[in-house]
């Protein structure tokens, strides 16, 4: 089994002492054997990176913008290579991880633009003679800890940012698929990006909770789920950086009698589906408004019996297996518990048959979900759509912003002013209209609210360069140009 190593200014290093298992989902087979980071290994990243923080911020902008437009093309070049290790540890299908891949070159793209984002302002006589600007310097060194579902795409949205603001970072992904952030950090470095700005350091509780504990720890970016997002949240904030972390999703999607059904329905498998559910912004529930419930419902299982599950390395797959094997006996047990909470399973995922030991479970969908019921409370984060059905709209987004999470949510509507009262009244970080995944591109930001989202700041886009930097204001006074001339003895005329 080939070894993942921890990247640390430059050099890879392993840790011996601990080890652990990454899969490949689709066979359940163990490929590779994962460094355990240990405290110690930690300082030694952070420490890494504070070296070489100094001459990473002193770094002229021009030179730092350099990096990503030359990482922008070797991502563009080694996609499917990159896709593949995507694929072969994660298990999403191909296509799916050249997107994610996609999405992240949005953010190496805005961060090329750092001369743009890093100015500062300026006021020029405030009072008699006196100016004032502001500029923005790093916050120092950066913690980006992220989750398993977004390997590529959620690391680029925290360290493009850190560090074309001048941070230097310790990455430390999910363990489930660590080997995309290595590649990572090796095409950073090939892209001109000096030795221990980006260091990556594998591990678990132990290696975050170095993190969140190091003085020289200065910024904690995490996404993840719910309660570990609050804990990262609490932990780091107690040690007086700052911090952001994106937690867990709900999402609805309202569809309202007047919407195009088909495309509705298209839009519901392919949001809750896709990647096998496993998105922050999956639609998780379908709201059906009126009388539409049984059309609609008819029209997603119409379009689910198509579906292709399989080995994402398949062309021909649509939707791959789970992460592990845990993750499918969770998403399995609320299917098998949704009937005692009186909702009708109208296809069950635990139906479909797979061979080989991969992680597969099949699509699920459940309709009359009550609103009290776990199915309909829980982030179940598997290929599991609910519907409730609800009489009007009103109902529909009083159920929305009642839940606990508020990520993304979608209407499904051809009347545009309901979809403005909507877009107004519905409390969601990320809202489509007749899109059922508002993921933000790139130059804007991307954020939950309610318990979607610990912290104030949003990541990536414009709120990302907030987050990494520090403002500092200079007020200026310079003697008047008259008094200050000095008489040096040479004739005035010389
Ligand atoms: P997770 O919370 O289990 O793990 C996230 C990170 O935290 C990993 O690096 C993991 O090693 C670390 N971690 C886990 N337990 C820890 C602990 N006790 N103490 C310290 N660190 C710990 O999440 P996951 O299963 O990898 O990812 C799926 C979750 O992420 C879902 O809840 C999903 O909604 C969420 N997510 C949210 C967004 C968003 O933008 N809001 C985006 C992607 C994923």
């Amino acid at each position: 089994m080939a070894r993942i190593p921890h990247v640390i200014a430059g050099e890879k290093v392993m840790d011996a002492a601990r080890t652990q298992a990454v899969f490949n989902p689709a066979t359940g087979e163990a490929q590779h054997e994962l460094s355990i980071a240990s405290a110690e290994t930690v300082e030694q990243a952070i420490a890494a990176a504070a070296a070489a923080l100094p001459a990473w911020r002193s770094t002229s902008l021009t030179k730092r913008a350099d990096v990503f437009f030359n990482l922008r093309q070797l991502l563009k070049q080694r996609t499917p290579e990159l896709a593949a290790i995507v694929t072969s540890e994660h298990g999403k299908v191909l296509s799916d991880a050249a997107g994610e891949i996609a999405r992240g070159l949005e953010n190496v793209e805005f961060a090329a633009g750092l001369l743009h984002l890093l100015k500062g302002e300026r006021d020029e006589q405030v009072s008699t003679g006196v100016d004032v600007h502001s500029v923005k310097q790093p916050v120092g060194v950066v913690a980006a800890i992220t989750p398993f579902n977004f390997p590529v795409m959620v690391p680029l949205w925290m360290i493009a940012s850190a560090i074309a603001c001048g941070n230097t970072v310790v990455l430390k992904p999910s363990e489930r698929d660590p080997s995309a952030s290595v590649f990572i950090a090796d095409l950073f470095r090939e892209a001109g990006l000096p030795d221990g700005v980006l260091n990556v350091v594998h591990g678990d509780k132990v290696a975050d909770d170095t993190l969140l504990d190091s003085p020289a720890v200065k910024a904690v970016s995490f996404v993840g789920s719910t309660p570990i997002a609050k804990y990262i949240y609490e932990r780091a904030a107690a040690n007086g950086k700052r911090v952001q972390a994106l937690g867990g999703a709900k999402n609805h999607m309202i569809v309202m009698p007047d919407a195009d059904l088909d495309m509705s329905a298209d839009a519901a498998v392919s949001a809750a589906y896709g990647s096998a559910g496993e998105r922050c912004m999956a639609v998780s529930v379908v709201v059906a408004v009126g009388e539409i419930g049984d059309v609609l419902v008819a029209k997603i299982k119409e379009r689910m019996e198509k579906l292709v599950i399989g080995d994402g390395t398949d062309p021909a797959s649509e939707m791959g297996p789970l992460i592990t094997a845990e993750a499918r006996d969770r998403v399995e047990s609320y299917v098998a518990g949704a009937a005692a909470e009186g909702a009708t399973v109208v296809v069950d995922g635990r139906e479909a048959k797979f061979e080989g030991d991969g992680f597969f479970t099949g699509v699920s969908l459940i309709d009359h979900v009550q609103t009290g019921s776990k199915v309909y409370r829980d982030e179940i984060f598997g290929p599991v759509l609910a519907v409730v059905r609800v009489d009007t709209y009103d109902e529909g987004v009083t159920l929305i912003n009642e839940h606990q999470f508020g990520n993304g949510t979608a209407i499904f509507t051809r009347d545009g002013g309901l979809a403005r009262q909507f877009e107004f009244e519905v409390e969601a970080g990320m809202v489509g209209i007749n899109v059922p995944i508002p993921v933000p591109v790139g130059s804007f930001s991307f954020g939950g609210w309610k318990d979607s989202l610990f912290g104030d700041s949003h990541i990536y886009g414009p709120e990302s360069i907030h987050f990494y930097t520090r403002s500092k204001v200079i007020t200026t006074r310079w003697p008047n140009p008259d008094q200050s001339k000095v008489d040096l003895g040479f004739p005035s005329n010389s």
